[in-house]
C-alpha cells in the first residue's frame, strides 16, 4: 500500500518512568491521530504470542530493547495501516539511532517528515521512584501510582473498576538497568532530533495538566488544553 500523508508525525520522547504513555494517549486523542505505542504493541504481541511476541520476551525481561530490526518492522508494518495514514503520535519509538534513521527514511520516501520531536525531561533521580510505584489497569491501560497519584478505588481502576498490576519490567531489579539503557541508547536520539531542528523539551517534573497542555502547544494544537 502506497503511504500518503504522514506530515503529522510527532515523536514522544523521554525515558522509561517519564510519563510518556499518560501525556501520549491525551495528546493523541487532541491531535486527532492514532497514539502507536511501541512497548504497547509489542506486550500485545506477547499476550498473543506471536513469533515477535516469543522473540521480544527475553530482551524485555531484561530492561533492554529488542533488536532493531524487529522493532523497526513492526512500526514500519503499523504505518502502513489506513489510520495511520494521516499521522500518527509515536511513543517509545524511536529509541536508538538506527531506529530514528529507518523512520526519517521511511517517511522521506513519502514526502512526510517528522514534524516534532518532544522530550518530556525527568530527572534521573525521579524516574526509578516513579517506575517502581506505577500500577497499571489491566482492562483499560489507565496508568497509577501507589503514591503520587492513587487510584481512587484502591486495587482496582478508578476509571473501569478492572484489576491493576504491576508491570514485570518495573520491578526495582529491572528498572535500573531500563534507566541505564536509556542514558546510553536514546538520549543520543534526542540529539539527533535536535540537530535536525524539530526537538521541543519539556519539563516533565510538573503537574500533569500543566504538561499536558504545553505539550499540546508544543504539537502545535491552538486550543488551551488545561481550561477543558
Ligand atoms: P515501554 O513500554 O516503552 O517502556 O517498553 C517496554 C519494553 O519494550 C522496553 O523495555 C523494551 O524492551 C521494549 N521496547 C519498547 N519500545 C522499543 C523500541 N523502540 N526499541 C526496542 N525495544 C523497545
Amino acid at each position: 500500500m502506497a503511504l500518503r500523508g504522514h506530515h503529522e508525525v510527532v515523536l514522544l520522547l523521554g525515558a522509561p518512568g517519564a510519563g510518556k504513555g499518560t501525556q501520549a494517549r491525551m495528546l493523541a486523542e487532541s491531535l486527532g491521530v492514532p497514539h502507536v505505542a511501541s512497548g504497547d504493541l509489542l506486550r500485545e504481541h506477547r499476550a498473543r504470542g506471536t513469533e515477535l511476541g516469543r522473540a521480544a520476551q527475553i530482551y524485555m525481561d531484561r530492561g533492554d530493547l529488542v533488536p532493531d530490526d524487529l522493532v523497526v518492522a513492526m512500526i514500519m508494518e503499523r504505518l502502513e495501516q489506513p489510520d495511520a495514514l494521516g499521522g500518527v503520535l509515536l511513543d517509545g519509538f524511536p529509541r536508538t539511532l538506527a531506529q530514528a534513521e529507518a523512520l526519517d527514511a521511511k517517511l522521506r520516501e513519502h514526502g512526510g517528515q517528522v514534524r516534532v520531536a518532544i522530550n518530556l525531561d525527568v530527572p534521573k533521580e525521579a524516574l526509578v521512584r516513579r517506575l517502581e510505584g506505577r500500577r497499571i489497569c489491566r482492562s483499560c491501560q489507565a496508568t497509577y501510582h501507589v503514591d503520587f497519584n492513587p487510584s481512587p478505588a484502591g486495587e482496582s481502576c478508578g476509571v473501569c473498576g478492572g484489576a491493576l498490576y504491576q508491570r514485570p519490567d518495573d520491578r526495582r531489579e529491572v528498572v535500573a538497568n531500563r534507566v541505564g539503557v536509556y542514558l546510553r541508547d536514546t538520549v543520543p536520539v534526542i540529539e539527533h532530533y535536535r540537530h535536525a531542528g524539530v526537538l521541543h523539551r519539556i519539563d516533565g517534573d510538573r503537574d500533569i495538566e500543566v504538561i499536558r497542555s504545553e505539550l499540546a502547544a508544543a504539537a502545535g494544537l491552538k486550543v488551551s488544553v488545561a481550561a477543558a
